[in-house]
């Protein structure tokens, strides 16, 4: 039951000021826009993009939320229902971010209570390592409790970013192919 032809619908979630807008840029390819702090977004940002991974070509609409805390219901519920894949964001150097990205993994369960979505836990921010609050072994260890996969990132250092998207797409289509 593959779909050629539609994309992978991939959301990014987590807490304000975690990375998810540097995470997007980087995506759509405009990485130099991450320095600009002032954008204020209100609504969500869509990019769709194809990449290669393992030789073959994915694409990929990225979600990008705008802060799940001051989200509407309705939209909030709208992202836990029709990501096929979600990167779960938090910052190394915000214990909250953490805390929050549990809290978002436990609401993802609920929403897709059967489904075997694809999701994985970004630890960001990975280069201040002066301002590290989270150990690489807790947020491995949160991972394992939540039953997804680990990675930590830098998108200041464009460090794992694309690795974690290729992530997504191996999970993405791991599952696919064992339908
Ligand atoms: P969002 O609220 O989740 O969209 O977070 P942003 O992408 O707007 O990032 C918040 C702030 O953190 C911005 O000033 C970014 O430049 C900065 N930032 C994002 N990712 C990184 C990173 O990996 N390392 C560092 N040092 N700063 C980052």
């Amino acid at each position: 039951s593959a779909e050629p032809g539609r994309p992978y619908r991939v959301v990014l979630l987590g807490a304000s000021g975690v990375g998810k807008t540097a995470f997007a840029s980087i995506f759509a390819g405009a990485a130099d826009s991450m320095d600009s702090d002032d954008c204020e977004l209100c609504g969500d940002e869509v990019t769709e993009k194809e990449i290669e991974v393992d030789g073959e070509p994915a694409s990929i609409t990225l979600i990008d939320t705008w802060d799940s805390e001051t989200d509407s219901e309705c939209m909030y519920e709208r992202y836990m229902q029709t990501g096929d894949a979600y990167l779960l964001l938090y910052s190394i150097t915000d214990r909250a971010s953490y805390l929050r990205a549990s809290e978002l993994r436990i609401t993802l369960r609920r929403f897709r209570p059967a489904q075997n979505t694809p999701i994985i836990l970004v630890g960001n921010k990975c280069d201040l390592v002066r301002r590290r609050e989270v150990s690489v072994s807790e947020g491995r260890a949160c991972a394992a409790v939540f039953d997804c996969k680990f990675i930590e990132t830098s998108a200041a250092m464009q460090h794992n970013v694309w690795e974690a998207f290729r992530g997504i797409v191996r999970q993405l289509r791991l599952r696919r192919d064992s339908k």
